[in-house]
């Protein structure tokens, strides 16, 4: 469910018409809708009402400081990957008691940063990292509460580039050593064992691997017990998908929450332990969309092109991982529908966002929308081809307020420097 529909004939994001915003921010923009957001954060939530789990918003989805804001109202805590990320839910006003540190690659500095700030947890994914964080907490007179991300070896489907499970993936610890990783930990001075981290992927259509993955680390809890750790938390990670459409769809719809709930309840409720869950994309995904303008309709050899004036670097999503995002007209034209390559204005072949989409008729200048493309969308924009960052708004019924503006080009270019060789430093 979303707050974006077609109303007397032009698409709207609740109340707010995207034409008229269009001729307000100007195009390409993002746009978010504030009660969508609201609305899954608060299904999530009451899906699991019963078993009152830490809901930790995965920060990498979309980290805009109005939608992490948003998520504070709403009770959640942050999943972070980096210091920067722990930076922006800190700014946000998240309770750092809600916040849990992810990733593969944690600093040193990064991993300081989470320990004064008294973060919740960190999720230790390797055996060296596990030394460097005992040898920063012991420095700073601190103990880390951790809980060891398990690579369950599970495949579940989707994307190569976002399956995160299986044993050839870099995530976690593989579920077979983690016992020994645990003993060592237990002998750690500045390492506080807390509980049991998991986080199969992204974008996961069915619950199959769900099922398997937390019955193996279920299985895994009370190896643990019995080797004497105190296993207080279990830490499901995110991962439920979000309705692209298209044909990768074909396989029907993400399981429901409430699905999700019923199956985490059977497995994980006898453990008597708090449950954490990392979601980002089933938040935040369908709560936003780009808005791109249509510069040329170019009439090909063999096929017609959409040139628009977004591109790959306003959203990765169709080019890295072979996404497919619905394109919709702003205002659909009447008339049959003709195929479009939908492209970008980027020097890359690879700034395609769709091959061969139906559209209604579209002519210069009209403006077409990008579904489900609030989660990993902005966040992951560049400025490849000195294209200024795309702007983000945020709707709020009737309102708007632009939550990160434009960057002129002087903005862009204001960081760099002319080397003065007169002045400059010798490396010693
Ligand atoms: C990316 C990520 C998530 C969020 O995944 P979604 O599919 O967006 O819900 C959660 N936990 C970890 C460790 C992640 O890397």
């Amino acid at each position: 469910m979303h707050h974006f529909a077609l109303r007397d004939g032009a698409l709207h994001a609740e109340d707010v018409n995207i034409e008229t915003l269009a001729a307000l921010v100007g195009t390409p923009f993002y746009c978010y809708s504030t009660a969508t957001l609201r609305r899954h954060i608060r299904v999530f939530r009451e899906a699991f009402a019963e078993l009152a789990p830490l809901i930790a918003y995965s920060v990498k989805a979309n980290s805009n400081l109005s939608v992490l804001k948003i998520m504070r109202e709403e009770g959640a805590g942050a999943d972070v990957v980096s210091g920067g990320e722990l930076a922006r839910a800190l700014e946000a006003g998240i309770d750092p008691k809600k916040i849990v540190f992810s990733g593969v690659g944690k600093t040193r500095i990064e991993m300081a940063a989470a320990l004064d700030a008294g973060i919740h947890q960190f999720n230790v994914e390797s055996e060296p990292e596990l030394d460097a964080l005992n040898e920063v907490a012991l420095s700073r007179g601190a103990r880390a509460p951790v809980a060891f991300r398990i690579n369950p070896d599970v495949s579940a489907g989707g994307h190569e580039k976002i399956s995160t499970g299986k044993a050839e993936d870099k995530f976690g610890v593989a579920w077979t050593r983690a016992p020994a990783f645990y003993r060592k930990a237990a002998g750690l001075a500045g390492i506080e064992i807390k509980g049991v981290d998991v986080h199969i992927g992204s974008q996961i259509s069915d619950l199959e691997p769900f099922e398997r993955a937390f019955l193996r680390v279920a299985d895994l809890v009370r190896a643990l017990r019995a080797d004497g750790h105190a296993i207080d938390r279990l830490d499901l990670g995110g991962g439920l998908g979000v309705p692209y459409g298209g044909p990768d769809q074909s396989g029907g719809d993400p399981p429901h929450p409430d699905d999700y709930a019923k199956l985490i309840r059977r497995i994980a409720g006898p453990l008597g332990v708090q449950l954490i869950f990392e979601p980002g994309r089933m938040i935040v995904g369908n709560a936003g969309i780009l808005v791109s303008r249509v510069l040329y309709v170019k009439r090909g050899e063999a096929r017609d092109f959409l040139i628009l004036d977004a591109g790959m670097n306003d959203l990765i999503r169709p080019a890295l991982y072979d996404a497919y995002h619905a394109v919709e007209p702003v205002r659909p034209r009447p008339g049959a529908l003709e195929a479009y390559d939908v492209v970008g204005p980027v020097c890359e072949t690879g700034d395609r966002f769709a091959r061969q989409r139906d559209l209604p008729p579209m002519v210069e200048g009209d403006l077409v929308a990008f579904k489900t493309a609030g989660a990993y969308g902005a966040v992951q924009a560049s400025q490849y081809n000195s294209r200024p960052l795309v702007p983000e708004v945020l709707v709020d019924g009737a309102r708007y307020a632009i939550v990160r503006p434009r960057p002129s080009f002087d903005a862009m270019l204001a960081d760099e420097r002319n080397p003065i060789w007169e002045n400059a430093a010798q490396t010693p």
